[in-house]
């Protein structure tokens, strides 16, 4: 079997992994490169479709031999991103979960003149192999901060590869890791793992957040505002568990709702329990009116879970005279509807939970001098989305790989140093044989 690693060798984003046996070849992610900062504005920069577009074989053009799956490990756009730099040959199936294909078109038409995902869609499920090409793939439940996030044991002329996607294990999904961990997949040829943080050895979970958030507001009042990815569902998660033990609300946006509720009617589970996330029911839930709650109530598909929200909806009024007793989500934009809706501030916090990085772009940074100049004091909480070492280290424990290859990473030199001479590093174009 020869791997190649088109993009995301020495890098973090991007992520493209080609693997052949014979004749057949799939693809592991097909991911658009992170956006950079203008030096100059510090705003960010999406990558063009240029930069974006990979010449591999049979991805747009018919192929002496045919391209035979791309398989997208979860729903961030440095591991999808390519399907929409340029429309993929409809001979190559995309394969991804029922709930993946439904984030990924509704975040595509949320922006102005968005699109619609333009490819051969199958889907693939928790635990179910499945046979793309010459390849035989079983998903693995992954914990990342993704809503939905998947290794794979890939297996084809008698070698065995594990790829691990993005992952952790210290979010609300532990136990898919521990899963992860002690599966029996046989004599691992090659483990493919994320190292996003390998520098860090270990570092907050997320259970650590909720208590240091819900240590802010127990016995206090005053709203809490959260910077944090709108998809990041664990935290939303802990940010509804800290409401309801707390007697606050949650306040979301149509928009934030409708990725949960998603989640909730299709992410299959074998207990048939619903997922422990906020949705429409929880009494704690209030929907404000935002632009995002307007545009998606206007798109069709979604009419049936929109009426669904109405009984959670809350005016500016109602939501100004409880301002105390609310836990508010906010992204960069958010500053916007603040500004103009709300009147009082007194006794409110804010929380950065994002990645640090972040804070350099010009959009963040107004955000945050936003929220100083109203008077709120400034707390950094944040779990990382991605596997501290100590993790990664645990993988190639459990695994016993006979070779590593690090992607996905701007310290593939930690893997040499810990695993030694199985490591194997990459640039982008690089392969080997295994
Ligand atoms: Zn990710």
């Amino acid at each position: 079997m020869k791997i190649t690693v088109h993009r995301g060798a020495g890098e973090i984003g991007g992520n493209c992994i080609e693997l052949q046996s014979g004749e057949s070849r799939i693809l592991l992610d097909y991911g658009a490169p992170l956006p950079k900062i203008d030096s100059a504005t510090r705003k960010s920069v999406q990558a063009t479709p240029e930069e974006t577009i990979l010449d591999i074989p049979g991805l747009y053009e018919p192929a002496p031999a045919p391209l035979d799956g791309i398989i997208i490990s979860h729903t961030h756009q440095d591991h999808y991103g390519g399907l929409f730099a340029k429309k993929i040959s409809p001979a190559v199936p995309v394969y991804m979960t029922a709930a993946m294909e439904e984030l990924i078109r509704l975040t595509a038409q949320i922006p102005r003149g968005g699109k619609d995902l333009d490819a051969t869609i199958r889907h693939y499920r928790k635990g179910e192999p499945f046979m793309a090409g010459a390849f035989k793939l079983t998903p693995y439940l992954m914990d990342h901060s993704a809503s939905e996030s998947f290794g794979f044991l890939i297996e084809a002329d008698g070698r065995r590869v594990v790829y691990t996607g993005d992952f952790r294990e210290h979010g609300n999904k532990k136990r898919a890791f521990e899963e992860f961990l002690s599966a029996d997949m046989g004599k691992v040829d090659l483990l493919i793992t994320e190292g996003t943080q390998a520098a860090i050895p270990s570092g907050p979970s997320e259970p650590d957040v909720m208590r240091d958030i819900e240590s802010l507001v127990a016995g206090r009042d005053g709203a809490l505002y959260v910077m944090c990815s709108g998809q990041n569902v664990d935290l939303l998660s802990s940010l509804g568990g800290i409401a309801e033990k707390q007697g606050r609300f949650l306040v979301l946006d149509g928009y934030i709702v409708l990725v949960l509720e998603l989640l909730q009617r299709l992410v299959p589970r074998k207990s048939g329990r619903p997922l422990q996330i906020p949705g429409i029911g929880k009494k704690y839930l209030k929907i404000i009116n935002t632009s995002a709650t307007g545009k998606i109530a206007g798109m069709p598909r979604y009419r049936e879970i929109c009426e669904a929200m109405k009984p959670h909806l809350v005016s500016w009024e109602a939501l100004n005279a409880n301002i105390g007793r609310a836990i508010i989500p906010v992204r960069t934009s958010s500053t916007g509807w603040i500004n103009k809706h709300i009147r009082d501030f007194s006794g409110a916090m804010f929380v950065y939970s994002m990645w640090n990085g972040y804070r350099v772009e010009a959009a963040f940074e107004e955000a945050l001098r936003f929220f100083k100049a109203k008077g709120l004091p400034e707390f950094l909480i944040h779990a990382s989305g991605h596997a501290y070492f100590s993790a990664i280290r645990k993988v190639v424990e459990a695994r016993k790989p006979r070779r590593v290859l690090p992607v996905h990473t701007e310290h593939p030199g930690n893997f040499a140093w810990a695993f030694g001479d199985r490591v194997t590093v990459l640039k982008n174009g690089g392969s080997l044989e295994i």
